[in-house]
């Protein structure tokens, strides 16, 4: 069943079942200041939850273009080692407002993935929040799927394991305990059921969120009760294609094998197994579509993460060979694979290569001299990049700070953080002694989460607020 499809059987099933079909909203969210980009389909519905929106309907199903490449959701990482991770995906969902619950919504999600997908029942199991018997009665009782494949999840508070079963949008906002569901790939890939201490492996690949909305989180951590009990599910359509199409890897799917063969194309590549062309693949995506929603790279809030998508990319295709810019020729492959079903891509193609074609001529400019000095750093076996050199990558050369640490990743490599701020600060401090950075903050922390309060007034701090802001290594950093 071809991608296309699948949409399309899950819009009618739902639209069958009383629910409105609600285009895809944009990647960069309406009015949020919680939230970097569209990271789930309920994104566009965060008010109805709320109960400060009001719609002329209590259903609602989309197929939504997805963002996880920064804030509470960031898959960046994840891209080129896992089977099942992109930044840019796209999410089947449905909605209930106030209207039905748990029930009905794991009755229609059973109906659809067992009779109109025709997955097997007993490659599938489920996932409920601990606490939530009601959940675990309609499985078992209801569903009629044995108890030994229905685990219990908690919230991870203690972060024993990696499952999660209570689903929030952001560090803010609605949220509720959700039950999931698993596909069980096969015992010839490795990985645990959910919540065993293998989870991470791609064996069983949770494919769809069923989140039973009922709090709005303050952000002291506190939770009351939504005006009602909302539904809010999200299916992975790429997950879900790699199953109806016979695969186990999301890559292996039919608009991933087109665009990974447009990859190697233009990087002159023979083997299509190389990780490289999946990267590639994923970030022509997500780069593509971001442009189309107004994101062009630039050195501050999302441009500068588009920036380290696209410079992330290119210099996948310069591992793989290819020195002169090429990714911006993916635009017409993606076209043909995406245009139909997201018709601004088709009729914004010119501007999307054109953005990229100049953000690539830049980022050429310096990407071999860039890459000198990192191979000079690192050679005679060195575990770490150096802090200094870490910063004057990023300062002289144009790689962020998350790019160095990628190329550092592959190499069993680390890169002095630390030593990377204390360079930037010295930097900053040197600049401000100069009387040349103004000293507003642009972007400022609330609580424990990366919630952020604005990243506009800013110029000549724009490269640290990007930084700051949304680089996983600083999360990782502030977390670790
Ligand atoms: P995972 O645990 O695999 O990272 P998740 O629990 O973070 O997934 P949810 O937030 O529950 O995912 O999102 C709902 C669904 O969206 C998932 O069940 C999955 O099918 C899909 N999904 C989530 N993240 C991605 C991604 N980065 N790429 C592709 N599909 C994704
Ligand atoms: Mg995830
Ligand atoms: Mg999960
Ligand atoms: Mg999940």
């Amino acid at each position: 069943m071809k991608s296309s499809e699948i949409r399309e059987k899950f819009l009618k099933f739902y639209e069958s079942k009383g629910h409105t079909v609600v285009a895809s909203s944009p990647l960069v969210p309406g009015n949020d200041p919680t939230l970097m980009f569209t990271n789930s389909g309920m994104v566009q519905f965060k008010d109805v939850f709320l109960g400060t929106d009001k719609r002329p309907y209590v259903r609602a199903t989309s197929v939504q273009a997805c963002l996880r490449a920064g804030g509470k959701h960031n898959d960046l990482e994840n891209v080129g080692y896992t089977a099942r991770h992109h930044t840019f995906f796209e999410m089947l969902g449905n909605w209930s407002f106030g209207d039905y619950f748990k029930q009905e919504s794991i009755q229609w999600g059973w109906e659809l993935l067992t009779k109109v997908y025709g997955l097997p029942p007993e490659k599938l199991l489920a996932t409920v929040y601990h606490e939530d018997d009601e959940a675990f009665d309609i499985w078992t009782k209801v569903i009629g799927m044995p108890p030994e494949r229905v685990i219990r999840i908690g919230d991870n508070k203690g972060g024993k394991y990696k499952s999660d079963n209570f689903w929030m949008m952001a560090d803010t906002g609605p949220c509720g305990p959700c039950s999931e569901i698993f596909y069980d790939h096969g015992p010839h890939i490795a990985g645990g059921p959910p919540g065993s201490p293998d989870e991470d492996g791609d064996r069983f690949i949770e494919i769809w969120n069923h989140v039973f909305m009922q709090f709005d989180m303050a952000e002291d951590g506190s939770v009351k009760p939504l005006p009602a009990p909302c539904v809010d599910t999200g299916m992975g359509l790429e997950r879900l294609a790699a199953i109806l199409q016979g695969v186990h890897s999301n890559y292996e799917i039919d608009t991933f094998q087109a665009l990974i063969k447009a990859a190697a194309r233009e990087t002159n590549t023979t083997d299509l197994d190389n990780n490289s062309l999946k990267v590639i693949a994923d970030h022509i995506r997500a780069t593509a579509f971001l442009i189309a929603d107004g994101v062009i790279p630039s050195n501050e809030g999302r441009g500068y993460v588009q920036r380290r998508i696209v410079r992330r990319a290119i210099r996948h295709g310069y591992k793989l060979g290819q020195k002169k810019p090429f990714f911006h020729k993916l635009v017409k492959d993606l076209v043909e694979q995406m245009g139909d079903a997201y018709p601004k891509i088709k009729a914004d193609a010119d501007r999307i290569t054109e953005v990229l074609k100049a953000e690539e001529e830049r980022f050429f400019e310096t990407l071999a001299n860039g890459m000198e000095i990192l191979d000079t750093a690192l050679a005679n076996g060195a575990k770490v990049l150096p802090g200094d050199v870490a910063f004057k990558l990023h300062d002289t050369f144009g790689f962020p700070l998350d790019l160095s640490a990628d190329i550092c990743r592959e190499r069993g490599v680390t890169v002095d953080e630390a030593g990377f701020s204390a360079a930037m600060e010295k930097q900053k401090a040197a600049g401000r002694a100069a009387g040349k950075f103004k000293m507003e903050r642009a972007v400022e922390y609330s609580g424990a989460g990366n919630v952020f309060t604005g990243y506009e007034h800013l110029e000549e701090q724009a490269t640290v607020v990007g930084l700051y802001f949304e680089g996983t290594a600083v999360d990782e950093l502030k977390e670790g």
